[in-house]
């Protein structure tokens, strides 16, 4: 009788033929993540994107599905009972990603800041760690503005950009410049394929 593969590495199903990938996009506030990994997965039907779960509020326009908003006492319970596979306190809320599920034929993409970012490295060696930075400071700023953060909020978000810049270079497999969101989405969709047929490769 043949052993069945543990929970989540079967190769049967999966989009590229191999066992599923992850992708972790991260990078200071304002870089534009969220944009761009919406673009990748309309491009890229292989790629999964998590939903994170948080305790902010919902931004004024911003979209119901964004995350799963929530309360402090719901996440801390999630946290006790072990169901994130990272969490992290930014600027004083709580961001998580719910422990994934494995899903045949896809490959996970995840949009998080650094500490999460690293937390999952250390999980998971093989993920992807795909570090984007704005082209300037002050681009990076125009585009908080641009969200509807007040200006308190914006000065906040650029010192912990200039935090957060360093470890996440230090982690990184690649790091990207935003420049222009086209250019952008199809040098991480070439990062992508590149890592998909190395791991083809390497699993054949
Ligand atoms: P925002 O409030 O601007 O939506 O997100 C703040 C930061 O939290 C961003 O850098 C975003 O990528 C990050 N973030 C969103 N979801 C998660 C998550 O599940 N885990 C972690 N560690 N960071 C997250």
């Amino acid at each position: 009788m043949e052993a069945s593969p543990p929970v989540g590495t079967s190769t049967a199903h999966t989009g590229h033929g191999s066992s599923p990938l992850i992708f972790i996009v991260s990078g200071p506030g304002g870089v534009g993540k969220g944009t761009i990994v919406e673009v990748l997965v309309e491009r890229d039907p292989v790629l999964w994107l998590s939903r994170s779960w948080t305790t902010r509020d919902q931004r004024p326009g911003e979209a119901d599905d964004a995350y799963v908003f929530t309360t402090r006492d719901a996440f801390e319970h999630r946290i006790e009972t072990g169901g994130f596979l990272e969490w992290t306190d930014f600027l004083g809320n709580y961001y998580g990603t719910p422990m994934p599920e494995p899903r045949p034929g896809r490959d996970t993409v995840l949009e998080i800041e650094v500490d999460g970012a690293r937390q999952v490295k250390a999980l998971h060696p093989d993920a992807i760690l795909i570090f984007v930075l704005p082209p300037s400071r002050e681009e990076q700023a125009r585009r908080l503005r641009g969200r509807g953060d007040p200006d308190h909020k914006v000065d906040q978000r650029v010192r912990k950009a200039e935090e957060e810049e360093p470890i996440g270079m230090a982690l990184a497999d690649h790091v990207v410049v935003n420049d222009d969101l086209g250019r952008t989405v199809e040098e991480m969709l070439g990062i992508i394929d590149r890592h998909r047929a190395r791991h083809r490769g390497a699993t054949a």
